[in-house]
């Protein structure tokens, strides 16, 4: 840190981003990217775009929204655009949040909404899970504050239902409500259809998991216009040219082509099932996932052996060096191969222990 950092900053914990290895990995399975990379069509509307890149974007993303909003039977109006999912979600903390309304989510959950909380000073008010880690919406009613839920939740992948979202909103009707639902197209039922009746009502959507352009970084916010006016007020007095040309071009044609992301996302949810019934079949532990990726724990094997030991084959999983966490490993869902590699090196690493 600098002598010149104001003061305020001195104390924030940066959000840890998995790993993203320099050198040659075999199996990536530590931060829920597709295994798919994206249609074709996509590739040439992004080369496309990058023949006019001496001109600004369109600081509306028109094309993208109107994409985003047929899509998703809602107005362009009721849709922001953002630079990545986590982009809209800050706005939300920093429109939403402030020293009167703490930020209100589960104690286990997606590791940025603490951070966003601290860079916004405002406090978290963080309410525990239930010993099987999933939410209960009582815990939520009244809640004096916003309230952040990833749907289904991270990195436990259990969703809520639907009537329990709405049974949330209901018992808020002064509270904003947001709905992360980044990894919702795997599984879990989506909460847009809600917000026309709800404006109390913010979800947060992202193309980085379902719609394999996370090296893009496009999410974007779907809420009432009122709502959007708020986030686009922020967005307009920070960074107005928040997506680039390529960005947008590329988001408006994977939605053109969004077929051949419904297949990617059936066989991820098919190669879910697969690996969860054979890590079950070795004793492996887990939660019932409705992402793309499992949460899982081994009786005789702690969580950061796992992963060090499948490291050093060169499988990346996720492990968390906190007190809830530890036992556990996040496991990304790829392709057929990589669950197959996985597989053979978790059998491998277990019988060497007996
Ligand atoms: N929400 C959750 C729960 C996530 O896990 C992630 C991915 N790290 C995001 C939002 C943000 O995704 P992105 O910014 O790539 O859209």
């Amino acid at each position: 840190m600098s002598k010149f950092l104001s003061s305020k900053y001195a104390a924030l914990e940066p959000y840890t981003p998995g790993e993203q290895p320099k050198t040659q990995v075999l199996t990536k399975l530590n931060t829920n990217e597709s295994p798919f990379p994206p249609a074709p069509e996509v590739v040439e509307a992004a080369a496309k775009a990058a023949e006019s890149l001496q001109l600004y974007p369109d600081p509306d993303c028109t094309e993208l929204r109107r994409a985003i909003a047929s899509a998703q039977g809602v107005d362009p109006d009721e849709v922001i655009c953002s630079n990545g999912s986590d982009e809209t979600l800050y706005f939300a903390f920093m429109a939403y949040c402030d020293g009167g309304r703490p930020a209100v989510f589960p104690a286990i959950s997606y590791g940025f909404y603490p951070v966003f909380a601290e860079i916004n000073g405002v406090a978290c008010r963080q309410i525990p899970l239930k010993d099987d880690f999933s939410i209960d919406p009582a815990d939520y009613y009244d809640a004096e504050g916003t309230i952040f839920i990833a749907n289904p939740n991270a990195p436990t992948g259990i969703p809520l239902s639907l009537d329990q979202i709405e049974d949330i909103l209901r018992h808020n009707p002064d509270n904003v409500v947001v709905i992360d639902e980044a990894y919702v197209d795997f599984g879990t039922e989506s909460a847009v259809p809600l917000v026309s009746r709800y404006d109390n009502l913010l979800v947060v959507q992202t193309f980085s998991k379902s719609r394999s352009l996370a090296g893009m970084r496009l999410g974007y916010g779907i809420g009432s216009r009122e709502l959007i006016a708020d986030l686009n007020a922020l967005r307009f007095s920070t960074n107005p040219y928040n997506l680039d040309r390529i960005a947008i071009a590329a988001g408006t044609a994977s939605l053109e082509h969004d077929e051949i992301n419904r297949e990617h996302c059936r066989m991820i949810m098919e190669n879910r099932a697969y690996t969860v019934e054979k890590l079950r079949e070795m004793g492996f532990e887990m939660t019932d996932s409705t992402a793309n990726f499992i949460f899982v724990r081994h009786p005789e094997l702690h969580g950061s052996e796992l992963f060090s030991r499948l490291r050093e084959r060169g499988v990346i999983i996720r492990h968390w060096d906190k007190p809830d966490l530890a036992d556990y490993n996040r496991i990304t869902i790829g392709s057929c191969e990589q669950m197959d590699i996985l597989l053979r090196e978790v059998r491998d690493i277990l019988a060497g222990r007996q």
